[in-house]
């Protein structure tokens, strides 16, 4: 029988990353010890009364990887397969992200053992609103300000609003708790479409860096929620052919281009974008091996492995999503010459804009959309730059490269900060 090797979980591959970043910078012990390390993990598991008047009992986390730079922030994922494990791996990429972006900052994650689509709006709304409750010490607008992941939206955010608001401010909102609401309860404009059009804003830096014409580059998408369909639809509306996009239960691919705003209009209306008119479908395995330019993962991950990457098509991978590509992968993939702007940066657009409407929510003064995304094109367009100097430096990836202006930050202003007491 075949001996095969246990996959790394999602935190291992986070804590190689980082010990590659660590290593290249001669990082110190102690330092070591501190950032590989999570440091608050809060595990909370909380009845909800369904429907029918059964109450079911589901189990949430709420990470804090490091507070060094600033309050937690990261977002709130639903999914049935959300683990602690995930979790902690996904608030260390946070410190990395918002350290990267120069966002005061530190990293955290929240996520919820539960398929959303198997409950109510009533039922999510109380699942949603316990969870907050059970999570709430952890919670505040100097504190901790989760925002949406997977699965998660503007509602959800309403609601997560609400409920800390009613515990600790007699009910008057506190709009700073949280990020990516409706802009009627001061969200900001853009938030909803920032993850997507902060992927485009990398694409189009690393386009002119690495000679891509956009104007006949082939895109390949992966996942069509908030970040994937936003990405698509920004793409499309400036010329971009996307030949493939998909969701949970399958693909579609036409390599003439497909027409987003109808690909949107019918998931709208069906659910899914598979049965779309005017292409051939394609499992999600065969959609990330398509000939196209660019390949964009927008949904899980551990999508790009050792099994599929020698086999990716494209030059250029943006990584919408959190972890697509795993380690192994990433050394096939640099040495194969394949770009991958790394999701600790090509996704951050989503968290820089929730800084932007975490400030306006302390000021109560809003910004226009056209400041938000112009706001946002200066700092993806600056970091884009820092990381490919850092790579040229010390002759890495990007990733790699993300990484060590991360790591180096986050380690100056601990020592700076000292350790207490
Ligand atoms: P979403 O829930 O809006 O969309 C997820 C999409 O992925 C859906 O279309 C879903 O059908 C699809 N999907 C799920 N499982 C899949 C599978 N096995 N194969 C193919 N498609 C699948 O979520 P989102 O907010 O767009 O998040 C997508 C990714 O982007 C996640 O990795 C998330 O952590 C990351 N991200 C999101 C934000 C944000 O602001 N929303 C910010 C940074 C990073």
């Amino acid at each position: 029988m075949a001996i095969t090797a246990p996959q790394q979980s999602l935190y291992e591959i986070a804590i190689e990353q980082f010990e590659q970043a660590a290593d290249l910078i001669g990082l110190e012990d102690e330092l070591r010890q501190i950032l590989r390390t999570c440091k608050r993990e809060l595990i909370v598991h909380f009845p909800v009364e369904m429907d029918d008047g059964s109450v079911k009992v589901f189990t949430g986390y709420r990470v804090h990887h490091n507070l060094a730079a600033g309050p937690a922030k990261g977002g709130i994922r639903y999914h049935p397969n959300v683990t602690l494990d995930e979790v902690k791996a996904l608030a260390m990429w946070m410190t990395w992200k918002c350290a990267i972006m120069g966002l005061p900052f530190g990293g955290g994650k929240g996520g919820v053992r539960v398929d959303p689509k198997l409950l109510s709006p009533g039922e999510l709304q109380n699942l949603t609103r316990r969870y907050t409750t059970e999570i709430s010490l952890l919670l505040g607008p100097h504190q901790d300000i989760p925002a949406p992941d997977v699965n998660t939206n503007p509602q959800i955010m309403a609601w997560i609003m609400d409920t800390y608001s009613m515990h600790r401010h007699g009910g008057v909102g506190v709009p700073a708790v949280v990020t990516g609401k409706p802009t009627l309860l001061g969200g900001s404009a853009g938030r909803l479409e920032a993850t997507g059009r902060g992927v485009v804003f990398a694409i189009e830096e690393a386009a002119k860096t690495y000679q891509i014409d956009l104007a006949t580059a082939r895109v390949v998408i992966q996942g069509f929620g908030n970040a994937g369909s936003t990405a698509a639809r920004l793409l499309y509306e400036q010329g971009s052919r996307v030949v493939a996009v998909s969701d949970s239960r399958g693909g579609i691919y036409n390599p003439r281009g497909l027409d987003i705003p109808a690909v949107m209009a019918y998931k709208q209306q069906t659910g899914s974008v598979v049965g779309f008119p005017e292409a051939d479908p394609v499992t999600n395995e065969q959609l990330l091996e398509l000939p196209c330019d660019i390949l964009i993962p927008a949904a899980l991950e551990e999508q790009i492995t050792e099994h599929n990457a020698s086999r990716i098509q494209a030059r250029l991978i943006a990584e919408a999503a959190n972890g697509p590509t795993t380690p192994e992968a990433d050394r096939i993939l640099f040495d194969r010459g394949v770009i991958i702007l790394p999701d600790i940066y090509a996704n951050a657009g989503g968290v820089t804009v929730s800084y932007f409407e975490w400030v306006q929510g302390l000021q109560h003064f809003y910004w226009t959309e056209e400041e938000v995304n112009s706001r946002l094109r200066t700092i993806m367009t600056r970091a884009f730059h820092a990381i490919h100097a850092t790579a040229e430096r010390y002759r890495v990836q990007l990733r790699t490269a993300a990484l060590v202006l991360a790591v180096q930050r986050v380690a100056e202003i601990t020592r700076l900060r000292g350790i207490y007491p």
